[in-house]
């Protein structure tokens, strides 16, 4: 936890003092071992960022006086489109996604994506939030990312697209496709990544057909996880 979240109901005064119990209480009780006196980031939820001074901690709680005063770090331009994941990967992409600045995820249905991944708990809004918070205090960032959930394939690419890519660079990360993906655009983007089984070539078809170019990483296939951070990383 780089940087403690805050949210409106933390504050007990003029909006200048948080009181917090929980899981942020424990961690800097803890993890940072933080006393009386100590300075600590924090940033309010899709606000601004700055200092807090602890004022009091102990078992009970942990007050801080509060000076928000900078931004939050830029988001990155991009729409991430990911074929939903097995739960477990899921949530590790949601908080590393959401670190590095994704402020936009349509986790969508595919062919070669498991029906039942659609039924987990991780899917639970309470419980994208709780990884995309985790990702925020990772890296220091308050904006909060949407996600959107998409079951159909096809009324996603015929209804959503169209709107979601206007004015985008939008691409399909497709293994053995021969244009090598760009780097430092300097533009939006709309990236699709596909399912541990790749997206079907009907599928790739459809994404091409709405506009979509495909582009591979290299000739190593990568796992979702890793596919993820590595393009983001090359476009921007
Ligand atoms: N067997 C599948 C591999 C899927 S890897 C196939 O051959 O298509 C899962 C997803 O990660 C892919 O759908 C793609 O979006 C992305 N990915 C992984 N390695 C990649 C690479 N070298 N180039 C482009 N995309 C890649």
């Amino acid at each position: 936890m780089n940087l403690i979240l805050l949210f409106e109901d933390d504050f007990v005064k003029d909006r200048q003092r948080v009181s917090l119990r929980g899981r942020r209480h424990e961690h800097v009780l803890n993890v940072h071992r933080a006393s009386a006196g100590d300075r600590l980031s924090v940033g309010l939820l899709n606000g601004m960022i700055g200092t807090g001074a602890v004022t009091r901690i102990d078992d009970d709680a942990l007050e801080m006086d509060i000076v928000l005063d900078r931004d939050p770090p830029p988001p990155l331009d991009v729409t991430l489109i990911l074929a939903l994941p097995r739960p477990i990967v899921l949530k590790r992409i949601l908080l590393s996604a959401s670190s590095m600045g994704v402020k936009r995820i349509v986790l969508i249905h595919s062919r070669r994506v498991e029906k039942s991944y659609w039924n987990s708990p991780v899917l639970d809004e309470k419980k994208i939030k709780e990884q995309l918070i985790l990702g925020l205090e990772q890296a220091r960032d308050t904006i909060m990312p949407e996600v959107w959930l998409r079951q159909k394939f096809k009324p996603f690419v015929e209804d959503d697209l169209p709107d979601m890519i206007k004015g985008t660079l939008p691409l399909v990360a497709h293994p053995g496709t021969s244009e090598p993906c760009p780097s430092q655009v300097n533009r939006p983007v709309t990236l699709a990544i596909g399912p541990e089984g790749g997206f079907m070539p009907y599928e790739v078809e459809m994404l091409e057909a709405a506009g979509f170019r495909s582009v591979n990483i290299g000739e190593r296939i990568l796992r979702v996880e890793t596919a993820v951070p590595v393009l983001l990383s090359k476009l921007f």
